[in-house]
């Protein structure tokens, strides 16, 4: 930080060197819950994060869905997932101020006798029995086609467009945020720390999402980042509380307004929106709506992705003052509290990471 001293004639600046316990590069969800959770356990936390209305944590939708796929399996450690997730985010309402956290039914209109059948023997057996549920077809009769009927999945959404502009807001009051693009060339890093700019700290998380590939300590690890596309659409007269899903997820947003998403790419040549994937949203959407609506705006943004859909966190095995917090995929929802507390228990305590999250993985052949 530069500071002036006015003495007598003359004045005189100086740099004065500032002391962070950690540096996290990026405020998408991933950095949002591990500044969150490094402040809570007492440590200086300075975020560096250049703003990007695209980015993957902007654009989702914020569902948490217990049953994922095609198969309905379970989501991958969902026990311990979800009651941390739910636990975390009402915490921010608290501190915040602002909705952060709602759940929500997720209305599914069984897509073909097929997936019924799938559906009915996932969801009566084991654990998936607790969060699912028969529905009333009828209810939705005049709004959707299901011709293979209804059911009731019990998820949520993360309402990120409250949460992630309060926390920017929370760390800006107290200077513990830089809207700037980490300069990557300004970065010096010793077995000790690291220090970038004025700012000394014991180590950096890269927290960067889908950039992480222009990363040069961290590039040979396999990311299988994809494309999404959604759409905002306006559908007169419908109001529920609900998720609409089908081939196409409806997350209700304001009134009589959703967002509906989302496509899959991995081969895409850029982050712009498609006329392509346009119409197969669209066409997406008729599939499910018996009535009119109106696109108000269209969104692409890349996930992060792993390539074998697990976190990927920890610190470098050859630079230990540069660290990771990436690969939450399709779930950074759901992920992201318990993953920060496991990376958070690690780096102070010195907890062994899970091993199908820790970054060990990819150093280990
Ligand atoms: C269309 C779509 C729909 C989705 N729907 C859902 C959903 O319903 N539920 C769900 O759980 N997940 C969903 N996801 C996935 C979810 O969005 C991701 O898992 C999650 O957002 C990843 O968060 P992140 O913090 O790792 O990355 P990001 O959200 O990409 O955040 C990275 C941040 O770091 C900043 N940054 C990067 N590099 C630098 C740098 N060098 N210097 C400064 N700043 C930097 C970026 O500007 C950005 O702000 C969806 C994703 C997409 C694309």
């Amino acid at each position: 930080m530069l500071w002036t001293i006015d003495y007598g004639p003359w004045t005189f600046h100086y740099f004065r060197t500032m002391q962070f316990d950690y540096l996290i590069a990026g405020q998408g969800i991933a950095g949002t819950m591990l500044s969150h959770r490094l402040l809570q356990e007492g440590q200086r936390v300075l975020v560096i994060d250049a703003y990007k209305p695209n980015s993957a944590s902007r654009i989702a939708a914020g569902v948490i869905n217990p049953v994922s796929g095609r198969r309905f399996e379970m989501a991958w450690m969902y026990e311990q997932l979800y009651p941390f997730a739910k636990q975390t985010y009402r915490q921010l309402e608290q501190l915040l101020g602002v909705p952060v956290f709602k759940e929500r039914d997720i209305w599914m209109a069984l897509p073909s006798e097929q997936l019924r059948t799938a559906f009915n023997n996932k969801t009566t057996q084991g654990l998936a029995q607790q969060y699912t549920h028969p529905a009333n077809a009828a209810l939705m009769e005049p709004w959707l086609y299901q011709p293979y009927g209804a059911a009731i999945v019990k998820g949520a959404t993360v309402l990120l467009h409250h949460l992630l502009p309060a926390w920017r807001h929370y760390l800006a009051e107290k200077q513990l945020l830089r809207d700037e693009q980490l300069d990557l060339a300004q970065l010096q890093h010793t077995a000790a720390g690291v220090q970038y700019k004025d700012v000394q700290a014991r180590a950096i998380i890269f927290c960067e999402g889908a950039q992480i590939i222009h990363n040069p300590w961290f590039k040979h690890i396999p990311f299988l980042l994809n494309k999404g596309e959604v759409l905002k659409v306006h559908i007169p007269g419908l109001h529920t509380e609900n998720i609409l899903k089908k081939s196409i997820t409806l997350v209700p947003q304001e009134q009589e307004v959703f967002w509906a998403g989302s496509t899959f790419v991995w081969d895409y040549v850029d982050e712009a929106p498609t006329t392509e994937k346009r119409l197969f949203l669209e066409e997406s959407l008729q599939q499910l709506l018996k009535v009119p609506y109106t696109v108000l705006e269209q969104q692409a943004g890349i996930r992060p992705s792993g390539k074998d859909r697990r976190p990927i966190m920890g610190l470098h095995p050859q630079y230990p003052a540069l660290g990771l917090f990436n690969g939450l995929g399709t779930k950074g929802c759901s992920l992201a509290p318990y993953m920060a507390h496991l990376l958070t228990q690690h780096l102070l305590q010195g907890v062994p990471l899970l091993p199908e999250a820790d970054i060990k993985r990819y150093f280990n052949r």
